[in-house]
């Protein structure tokens, strides 16, 4: 009987990219399914670019994960983009479908199914996210797209606030508000979703949370952190002190990695096997 020995590759490049951690998760489940993928983790400088995606043409690469400092600069490179990706206006997956290369950000998704796991839908609901950074881009993005009712960003950085509110109320239609996330904000009423998309929190700032008036965060609300690691987050305790059920930012992470992979492979990703992983790869457990 003939063998067959060759690779399918996929990956990341991105620089810094050295503690990316999805590439682990990505191979325990390449293995655990007895796939032929192998996920690398590669080092791209940002002038470097363009020479990486040659490469990832020439090798037939799979498919690619972009993060800092490529995720926008992939764009020009590729030959289309998803609907979510164009209106994020960032990339994070890569499909080659027969040398077509196909832009894809599956960061709001990953975070959309992680409320879906946890029987929390957006549908006409008002989500609340802080931050106006790539990652509350594509949540943002994603819950208008999903049927949200409104969507409320609260940023340090008030013109971007209003950017991307616009840009959401614009492209989507739904209506959106920008507003400062200034010392002590209460969170607004009605808010049915409140998500730090924040990096506050970040290792190895895990001492710090988003200064906001924790009081106003209600019973009814559902918080989530896109924060990984640790996912026990200083924003979720004091939520969840407050009664609010809590999402931790591992699902997002966990569920992102399961769109790639079936976007990559066609087939269902084992997440339970995923998330015991990076959870082991953190000491978590
Ligand atoms: P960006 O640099 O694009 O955005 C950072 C955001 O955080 C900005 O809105 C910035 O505000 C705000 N911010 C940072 N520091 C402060 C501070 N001290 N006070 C107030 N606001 C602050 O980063 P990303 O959006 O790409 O990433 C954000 C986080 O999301 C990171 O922790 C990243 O690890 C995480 N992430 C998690 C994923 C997951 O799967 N769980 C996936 C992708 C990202 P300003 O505009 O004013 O600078």
């Amino acid at each position: 009987m003939s063998k067959n020995y060759r690779a399918e590759l996929v990956g990341v490049f991105g620089d810094p990219v050295d503690e990316n951690p999805t590439g682990v998760m990505e191979e325990a489940a390449f293995e655990a399914l007895g796939l032929p993928f192998r996920y690398l983790t590669i080092r791209v400088r940002r002038e470097e670019l363009p020479g990486a995606i040659a490469g990832l043409r020439a090798f037939n690469m799979r498919g690619i994960n972009l993060t800092i400092p490529h995720k926008i600069a992939v764009i020009p490179h590729l030959d289309e983009l998803t609907e979510a990706a164009e209106i994020i206006g960032a990339v994070n997956t890569v499909i080659n479908e027969g040398g077509r290369l196909i832009g894809e950000n599956t960061d709001g998704k990953g975070m959309l199914e992680s409320f879906a796991e946890n029987g929390c839908e957006v549908k006409n609901k008002h989500l609340v996210i802080l931050g106006a950074g790539g990652a509350a881009r594509a949540i943002a993005v994603e819950a208008a797209l999903a049927g949200a009712g409104q969507v409320t960003i609260l940023n340090r950085t008030l013109k971007k606030a209003r950017e991307l509110s616009e840009m959401i109320a614009n492209r989507t239609g739904v209506p959106s508000e920008g507003l400062p996330l200034l010392p002590e904000v209460r969170v607004p009423e009605g808010t049915d979703v409140l998500v730090n998309a924040t990096s506050i929190g970040l290792y190895p700032d895990t001492g710090s949370r988003p200064d906001i008036d924790y009081d106003s965060i209600t019973p009814g609300m559902v918080v989530t952190d896109v924060v990984f690691n640790d996912p026990n987050t200083r924003f979720l305790q004091a939520a969840k002190k407050r009664g609010a059920r809590i999402i931790n930012g591992l699902g997002m992470l966990v569920n992102q990695g399961a769109v790639n992979f079936k976007l990559w492979t066609g087939k269902e990703a084992p997440k339970a096997l995923m998330e015991r992983t990076l959870r082991g790869e953190f000491g978590l457990d």
